[in-house]
């Protein structure tokens, strides 16, 4: 992490403080928080999102965090401005491709194919009900593992087993609906299982809808291209 971010993040950290002792307490209580932990909004956080993935593109020497001082900063509470359902791949880091994010900005949820089962739901709820997060990224990525592994199965009856033909199984229906279509299959599946998996959310968490129709919510899909650096937005 760069000096301006860390001059940017003790600014955050200092206005927040106080709505951070409320967040805190009233999870404590269990009760839920009326009001988001971070001061931005939808929008103001995609565009943060989007500026730190273009510094990690042109020049991601220069995004090294202080990871003592957020540390302590960030030690007794936490206010995630955005949270991110991504893939469990090891080149796609959330903290490290939005150059410039460190411990404490961003509410992360990894796994095979960035799939929302229950557990997931649970924790994409509690970052944004109880943590007031005001954005949330469900993030594919080219040449996904998992995704290619679902296209397999598709196109060459490939068989799985065990607990990774249950990571993959439910990936299986976004590569049928692109089989065919034009383009390379893998990216198509990508891409078409990260729009599902928001779909999926939407119509599974009266949290995320409920937050989303108040505007204190914007639900966005993405795509971390693995040899540029970009992450698109879509939608
Ligand atoms: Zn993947």
């Amino acid at each position: 992490m760069c000096f301006d971010c860390l001059k940017m993040n003790r600014r955050n950290f200092l206005s927040l403080s106080a709505t951070a002792v409320t967040a805190t307490g009233m999870i404590a209580s269990g009760a839920r928080q009326s009001m988001a932990a971070t001061s931005l909004t939808p929008d103001e956080a995609l565009a943060k999102l989007k500026a730190g993935n273009a510094k990690y593109v042109a020049a991601p020497e220069l995004c090294e965090a202080n990871l003592k001082a957020q540390r302590s900063e960030v030690a007794k509470g936490q206010q995630p401005w955005a949270t991110i359902l991504g893939c469990v791949d090891s080149r796609t880091a959330p903290e490290l491709l939005f150059g410039g994010t460190g411990l404490g900005d961003l509410f992360v949820a990894r796994n095979g194919g960035n799939m929302a089962d229950i557990t997931t739901l649970g924790a994409i709820d509690y970052g944004i009900e109880h943590l007031g997060s005001p954005l949330l990224v469900v993030m594919g990525h080219t040449r996904c593992g998992a995704v290619a592994a679902a296209c397999d199965v598709v196109a060459k009856k490939a068989k799985l087993h065990g607990p990774i033909k249950a990571m993959v199984d439910p990936i299986v229906p976004a590569a049928k609906a692109v089989l065919g279509k034009p383009g390379d299959f893998v990216d198509n599946a990508v891409r078409e299982n990260a729009k599902r998996t928001v779909a999926h959310i939407l119509a599974s968490s009266k949290i995320v809808a409920e937050y989303v129709h108040h505007g204190k919510l914007k639900v966005v899909q993405a795509y971390y291209n693995l040899d540029t650096g970009a992450v698109e937005f879509v939608g």
